[in-house]
């Protein structure tokens, strides 16, 4: 992209209002930046609007001077989407932060798009309601990142991805006209869902300024509880299992491998293996407590069952809420203790659910095929079959990183052999746009184009991530 000419600049400026903008390397580098350190963009201008109608108006003259945007919330993604790659303007949505509404008798919040998950969390939380969706990220990522990326997380199993829990969205289109979508009926069939467009779209049809979110009633309390398991194949069981015992009431399903809980005990300081004798899995299992479920009972006599057949060694019950917090901790720092190690290829996959072990084994022979000395470790929502693959090599970074694209290719394959989806939550963005061609049919990617070109003909919304190249 040539650089942005002045006369838009200072138009985009007036558009962002005083405080709205800024051209000071200095502000605009931690924006430039994500997680992995993968993705560097460029940007000489990033603009900070606080109200849907300047968003609209940054929109509009973007728009007709056919000026790229590059929305970004928390800058949390792990796909490179939120990175402007080729000097486009930067909008960033987090001054946009009010919380306008929560209403617990109707079990719903309504929150702007900047919001921080964790303060929305806590919005809830003093009108006695839980908002649904929980991720390591929650102190920095935001709503309108979360709708963007339609993101998952722990909870998925029992509440499903953000698109079940957006009841209305206000949305500013490519030219700066603004969608309001935030009715908020739970029932209206009356044509397309337009908000489900937005849900995932990872910027590229529209800017979301606010949205409408489902609340649900707080458990009482918790059960958790941790594992060890005799190997992949005996998870599905057990899960099965306590869905029955407990009424559907289980909220997190995760598998840890053993090699992952040993970076974390390794790098991440008080940190400490409940679990006695020999394993190579581990299960974190929660179960919601209602006023009608004594969740802890079901929960023991599922597990105790699994230790008859050997299906499980040893199993810790939390018994008290730091006990909970310490493991939960075990599992929430896998992705702090992997990027401890330094470069790792990581990889957000779902298969079948009876295919979980079958992709672990697969996977690991096609990269040790490649690179033998490859270290892998998994872990992940095996309640949902979305498992966390990363390929890690410490003592040969430069080979790993050479074989990169080998690597995610063979990886890829297996998902593909076992009918999977190679993004199972964190998108495309950047990373996986290439992949999208033998994910999705032709007949799905033409569809998608053509939803692209409808709502933003002049490719000024996120150019050149998620749809593959020359689409856009
Ligand atoms: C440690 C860690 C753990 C994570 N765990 C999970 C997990 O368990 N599950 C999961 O799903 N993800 C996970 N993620 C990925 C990430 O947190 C989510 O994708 C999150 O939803 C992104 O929110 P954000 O505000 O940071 O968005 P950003 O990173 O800023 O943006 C992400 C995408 O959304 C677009 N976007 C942002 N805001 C808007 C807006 N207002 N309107 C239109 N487009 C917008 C951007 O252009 C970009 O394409 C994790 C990330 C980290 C670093």
């Amino acid at each position: 992209m040539t650089e942005l000419a002045r006369d838009i600049v200072e138009r985009l400026k007036v558009a962002a209002g005083p405080a709205g903008w800024s051209e000071d390397p200095d502000e605009i580098a931690p924006h430039l930046i994500e997680w992995r350190a993968r993705w560097h963009g460029k940007t000489s201008l990033l603009l900070k609007p606080d109200a849907t109608d300047q968003v609209a108006h940054i929109a509009q003259i973007c728009n007709e001077t056919r000026t790229p945007l590059v929305p970004q919330g928390g800058n949390t993604g792990l796909v490179g989407g939120q990175i402007p790659a080729s000097g486009e303007v930067l909008l960033s949505l987090v001054r946009m932060n009010r919380i306008r509404r929560v209403s617990p008798e109707e079990n719903l919040i309504i929150a702007e798009a900047g919001v921080v998950l964790a303060t929305a969390q806590s919005a809830a939380s003093e009108a006695r309601r839980l908002l649904p969706l929980s991720l390591a990220a929650e102190g920095s990522c935001t709503i309108g990142g979360n709708i963007s990326t339609n993101a998952g997380g722990v909870h998925v199993l029992r509440y499903g991805m953000m698109r079940d829990l957006v009841l209305g969205l206000e949305v500013v289109l490519a030219n700066g006209n603004v969608l309001n979508l935030m009715k908020g009926l739970r029932k209206d069939n009356t044509g397309y869902d337009l908000k489900q467009l937005f849900v995932g779209a990872e910027g590229t049809l529209g800017v979301i300024t606010a949205a409408m979110l489902k609340l649900v009633p707080q458990p009482s309390s918790y059960v958790t509880a941790i594992a060890s398991l005799r190997n992949v194949a005996a998870a599905l069981p057990i899960l099965n299992d306590l869905q029955g015992a407990t009424g559907g009431q289980v909220s997190a399903f995760e598998l840890i491998q053993r090699r992952a809980l040993d970076l974390v005990l390794r790098e991440i300081p008080g940190t400490a293996n409940p679990l006695a004798g020999e394993f190579e899995w581990a299960l974190l299992i929660e179960v919601s407590n209602s006023a009608v479920l004594d969740a802890t009972e079901a929960t023991e006599l599922v597990l105790s069952q699994a230790i008859e057949r050997a299906a499980i060694g040893d199993a810790v019950f939390a018994k008290t809420l730091r006990e909970r917090e310490s493991l939960w901790r075990l599992r929430e720092t896998i992705p702090e203790a992997q990027r401890k190690q330094g470069v790792s290829i990581s990889n957000d996959i779902s298969v079948p659910l009876a295919r979980l072990a079958e992709f672990i084994d697969l996977a690991e022979t096609e990269v040790h095929k490649l690179l033998p000395q490859a270290f892998c470790i998994t872990f992940g929502h095996a309640g949902d079959g979305n498992l966390h693959f990363a390929i890690l090599a410490p003592d040969h970074e430069p080979i790993l990183t050479n074989l990169r694209s080998e690597i995610e290719n063979a990886v890829q394959e297996c998902v593909w052999r076992l009918d999977g989806s190679v993004s199972a939550e964190h998108g495309i963005g950047i990373a996986k746009r290439e992949a999208l061609r033998r994910q999705k049919s032709v007949q799905e990617i033409e569809t998608m184009a053509a939803l692209k070109r409808a709502l933003d003909p002049n490719n000024i919304l996120n150019p050149g991530k998620l749809l593959p190249a020359g689409l856009t």
